[in-house]
């Protein structure tokens, strides 16, 4: 849905929250510092935007404390909570082009995907989490007769989401609608590379009627205010998603100062297996195709291993060849593109340098390594595939980011196994066969978060996403991600 609208007229016209939104009020940093955000689309400037200090950090925390000890959100009924987060979804949706056209400006993903994906998902998960919280029941253990224990859930506190410039609106959401669902103070710091939108949802969030201090966001850097957030004494949790390095960090943070929760949210290296019962050839080559292409190959669960049985691979690749072909690079602005920009130039040079490193150890170049210009100034990509790859080797080990296949070949399912769980990830995987016996057996060998039966990247709220070794252990998404943001709490009364 992106209706008749002139998106370059409205890009052209497009001005954005550019400052910091701290206790309820839009401020400039405390030393004034900014930093541009450029467009992938076409290289320009967006807009300067306020990049948070340590004196910020320090404000913001102190305004998230304090309101959390007020109790105006943390004790607020489940109802009340309930009716903000409604309306905080509602507000997202009624703001949806504007949301998009920052998203797309600053990311350079389609806009198209930015309306009908990124935000509705972001509108749907605050309100799923608005609805969940006034159904949730509290328990009572089984003590005996002579006492009465309840367990309670509680909310931490102070929660820091830190997120990539990947999905910002989709993250985020996945961030902040348990955490201000079970009643926490949120702070928000969304990437250098994607900070409009973020701040954008600031200010719906305090027009929906959240008090001031509960949702707040700081954009900046990760060394600077990332790192901050990280090591302060009075953040409680601190919810990560990004790369596996720094992840690590803020689990070195925690460790340097009060010892906070950290959930992280990693990379992946996700294995698209199909074996030789696979069922239609076409269907298969399309999913696999949008498993890698989508979002130009930057997901955290792209399926950039493509593991195929020897009996179907040449059938296969003709079909993943012609298909990729179909993935045409466009300006992200044009309604009808499904394959925008990446996200800057040291990702396109990431991409281009695993390429010419494929290369180098063997693999054949099937289609794409080239440099199309939908737009002059824009970072682009076109969509590449990679034959004859050793599963050793660094493409089929490494997360590249981009939309660059891997394909190697396998024989039959155990060794089909064996090499898509030969990562140090372990986000998702999928495997292909008609033989419902071969997919449970495989499902469950399979190391990976989520795995998927012929299909890929299905998604919804209601079920958890999360990895296994260096994919990151925490989970977002779900019930079990409302838990995630609050801790059982027994009170034990004698009788
Ligand atoms: P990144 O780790 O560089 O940045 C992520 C966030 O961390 C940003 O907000 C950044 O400012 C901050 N940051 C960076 N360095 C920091 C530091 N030293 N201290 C504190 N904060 C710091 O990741 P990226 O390159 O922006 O994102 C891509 C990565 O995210 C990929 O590896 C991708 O797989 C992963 N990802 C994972 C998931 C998931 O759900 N598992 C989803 C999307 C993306």
């Amino acid at each position: 849905m992106t209706g008749t609208t002139d998106w370059a007229a409205r890009a052209a016209a497009f001005r954005p929250a550019t400052t910091l939104f701290v206790d309820g009020a839009e401020r400039a940093a405390a030393d004034g510092a900014t930093f541009p955000t450029i467009s992938p689309r076409d290289g320009a400037v967006v807009a300067e935007v306020a990049h948070a200090g340590r004196a910020d950090v320090d404000l913001a925390v102190g305004a998230a404390r304090r309101v959390f000890e007020e109790g105006t959100w943390s004790r607020a009924a489940p109802a009340v909570r309930k009716r903000v987060l409604l309306r905080f979804a509602e507000l997202v949706r009624r703001d949806a082009e504007h949301l998009a056209l920052a998203e797309t400006l600053d990311v350079g993903k389609p806009i198209r995907e930015s309306m009908n994906v990124d935000v509705a998902t972001c509108a749907d998960v605050l309100a799923w989490y608005g609805e969940a919280i006034d159904k949730r029941y509290d328990a009572i253990a089984p003590t005996g007769p002579g006492s009465l224990a309840t367990i309670t859930r509680e909310p931490l506190g102070v929660v820091a989401a830190v997120v990539p410039w990947n999905y910002p609106l989709i993250l985020t959401s996945w961030k902040i609608g348990p955490a201000l669902a079970a009643g926490n103070s949120v702070i928000l710091k969304p990437a250098e590379q994607s900070p409009l939108s973020a701040l954008h949802l600031a200010r719906l969030g305090a027009e929906a009627g959240l008090p001031d201090g509960v949702l707040q966001v700081l954009s900046g850097d990760g060394p600077g205010t990332g790192a901050a957030l990280g090591l302060h004494d009075v953040v409680d949790k601190v919810a990560f998603t990004g790369s596996v390095g720094t992840g690590r960090a803020f689990q070195r943070y925690a460790g340097e100062s009060n010892g906070k929760a950290v959930a992280v949210e990693a990379g992946g290296k996700s294995a698209q297996l199909v074996l030789a019962d696979a069922p239609d050839l076409d269907a298969v080559a399309d999913a696999v195709c949008w498993g890698i292409f989508y979002n130009a190959g930057q997901t955290c669960h792209a399926g950039s291993r493509l593991i195929v049985d020897r009996h179907v691979h040449e059938a296969l690749l003709d079909r993943v060849l012609t298909r990729a072909k179909e993935f045409v690079v466009g300006d992200p602005l044009d309604p009808d593109t499904v394959l925008g920009a990446v996200v800057d130039g040291t990702q396109l040079a990431r991409i281009e340098g695993y390429v010419d490193l494929a290369r180098s150890e063997g693999a054949v170049l099937a289609t794409g390594g080239g440099r199309p210009q939908p737009v002059p100034g824009g970072t682009y990509t076109e969509p590449t595939v990679l034959d004859g790859v050793d599963p050793a080797s660094r493409v089929a080990q490494e997360e590249i980011f981009g939309p660059v296949l891997s394909v190697m070949v396998c024989d039959g399912p155990a060794h089909g196994v064996e090499l898509a769980n030969e990562t140090r990830f372990g986000l998702a995987a999928s495997v292909w066969t008609s033989d419902l016996t071969v997919a449970h057996r495989t499902a469950a060998a399979l190391r990976a978060g989520t795995v998927w039966v012929n299909t890929y990247d299905a998604a919804s709220v209601t079920t958890p996403f999360g990895g296994f070794g260096d994919s990151g252990g925490g989970r977002d998404r779900s019930l079990q991600a409302l838990d995630a943001y609050s801790a059982p709490k027994t009170t034990w009364f004698a009788l």
